[in-house]
């Protein structure tokens, strides 16, 4: 009976076996792009429960939830989020500091609740479903995470909307809770598996919001804005990233803008 080549094309049966295509060499390190997404603004629409999820851990450790109702997540990192809602309220920063991290493990067994209990943590935004399956399919790009969330928070959000696995590594805020300190986590990471000469200016961060670009310049990568967050596109443009997107809902363009910039080293911001 004949078999089929790895082209489909019948096979003699005759012929001794053929040896596996070699693998394609990687692309050139130099042409590489590690594009490092945020995640809530960026790649989801944020659901209600992950807000919920953080006012009972608020309650649930400190008996206070501080300004948490008029206070805007965007941009800002999970432990920041408890600092600064917590900021003036009857709970001493000491004790802030001494109870974040069971705060936040509180906030991840709430969110986890809030999904088995129905509540998504959020929608995936329009084109970037699209977007990751063309980025992943380029051998130029590595795809990567740089977010406010923690990683289990991150997990969390995308294992539920089936993004995960687009993401071979990331930064995060329980690495460094400042955002401005993620950018050098990344580009460690990258390296360990890209290599030691990966330059900065090979990274895109990719986000919503002004902390996003300023992270992006904090770490001398690009910054490549998204405006479907809580940031108009004016809003942003105001912060000058390298590009600008209104959204992702032209997957094709939106990537071929990233990997046409200019050579490592290269400062000059694009119109
Ligand atoms: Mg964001």
């Amino acid at each position: 009976m004949n078999t089929l080549d790895p082209l489909g094309v019948p096979a003699d049966a005759d012929s001794p076996p053929q040896p596996p295509l070699p693998a394609r060499p990687p692309p050139p390190l130099a042409a590489l792009r590690v594009l490092l997404f945020d995640i809530d603004g960026t790649l989801i629409k944020t659901g209600k429960g992950v807000r919920r999820a953080f006012k009972s851990a608020l309650l649930e450790t400190f008996h206070d939830v501080g300004r948490l109702d008029s206070y805007s997540f965007a941009g800002k990192t999970d432990p920041q989020i408890v600092d600064a809602v917590l900021e003036g309220s009857s709970v001493p920063p000491a004790v802030v500091a001494a109870r974040r991290q069971e705060c936040l493990d509180r906030y991840l067994a709430n969110l986890e609740a809030e999904a088995r209990g129905g509540a998504p943590p959020g929608a995936v935004l329009p084109g970037v479903r699209e977007l990751l399956d063309l980025a992943a399919s380029e051998r130029r790009c590595a795809l990567g995470l740089l977010t406010g969330n923690v990683a289990a928070g991150a997990r969390l959000k995308l294992g539920a909307l089936g993004l995960v696995d687009y993401f071979r590594f990331g930064a995060f805020s329980s690495d460094r809770p400042a955002r401005d300190e993620l950018p050098i986590v990344a580009l460690s990471r990258a390296r360990a598996l890209f290599g030691d000469d990966l330059h900065p200016r090979q990274c895109w961060v990719i986000g919503d919001t002004e902390f996003d670009v300023r992270c992006a310049r904090a770490g001398g990568m690009r910054a490549a804005a998204v405006a479907t967050g809580s940031y108009s596109r004016e809003a942003l443009a105001a912060h000058a990233p390298d590009v600008l997107f209104d959204d992702f809902s032209c997957p094709a363009e939106v990537l071929a803008r990233l990997l046409e910039d200019g050579p490592p080293g290269s400062t000059a911001p694009r119109p």
